[in-house]
């Protein structure tokens, strides 16, 4: 990059309403906002000045100190980035009535990832709201939280036509969301519900089965597969392994 497109790379951003330049996620969010509004996904800032560059910029063009956008106000930025009607990928066409973001503390450190929002989420606009929503609820509570001091979101944030499992083009437009919310809102502990999350998240195809009782470091966080509350309705007696992950959670949690 040159020292002119340099500077008007940083006019570009003043435009914009960001002050200064950071490497923090939240920055990174803010930055990346115009990206996603225009369907490009959000990928790494290549156009984003390094510090040498920073360093050789003339006087008149240093941008002011950067000012890091609270965690709340990041996550907003990203929603409105994504948008309330976002085409970026097929599942826009295919019956799903709105975008399901995700919901919780913006600074949590447990955050907990589905796969997709099923028919109740895409009324409600919120994961995790019908009867295996309630059920994790009582889940999060079983560890003496409650469900606005945790973060819940999916891998992706539009239904899939009657639940079908999220096809691999989807999810590759789509997951980039859930990175940045991930970036922003840094969580010591991920819970992957499930074994579509577990197994994206972790690009395996080990059985949920053989990924659940481990803990994996992941994005900077532990990561701690689990069987979805779904499956749980289903099959209750699997809860007995559910209360054991999520006893290794809050020993985390507590260390
Ligand atoms: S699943 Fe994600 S990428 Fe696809 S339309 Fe919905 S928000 Fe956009």
């Amino acid at each position: 990059m040159t020292r002119d497109e340099l500077a008007a790379h940083l006019d570009y951003m003043r435009e914009l309403g960001v002050q200064g330049v950071s490497r923090a996620a939240e920055w990174r969010a803010r930055v990346e906002a115009p990206r996603l509004a225009e369907g490009l996904p959000p990928g790494e800032t290549d156009d984003m000045p390094s510090d040498d560059a920073l360093a050789a910029m003339p006087a008149d063009a240093t941008p002011p100190p950067a000012v890091a956008l609270a965690p709340a106000e990041a996550l907003a930025a990203l929603r409105q980035a994504i948008g309330p009607d976002c085409t970026r990928c097929k599942l826009h066409t295919l019956g799903r009535r709105q975008v399901v973001f995700g919901v919780g503390n913006p600074q949590a450190r447990l955050m907990f990832v589905g796969e997709a929002p099923g028919e109740d989420e895409d009324k409600q606009g919120e994961p995790f709201v019908g009867r295996a929503g309630q059920l994790l609820t009582k889940i999060i509570e079983a560890i003496g939280m409650t469900r606005e001091q945790v973060y819940i979101a999916n891998v992706i944030k539009c239904r899939p036509p009657g639940n079908r499992n999220p096809e691999p083009d989807e999810v590759g437009t789509c997951e980039p969301f859930l990175f940045e919310q991930l970036g922003i809102i840094q969580p010591r502990i991920v819970v992957a519900l499930g074994k579509f999350a577990a197994q994206s998240l972790l690009r395996t195809t080990e059985p949920i089965t053989k990924l659940r009782g481990r803990v994996f470091e992941w994005r900077g966080a532990s990561l701690i597969p689990t069987f979805h509350p779904a499956y749980l309705l289903r099959n209750p007696p699997a809860k007995r392994e559910v209360w054991e992950d999520m006893k290794k959670v809050r020993e985390l949690l507590q260390a």
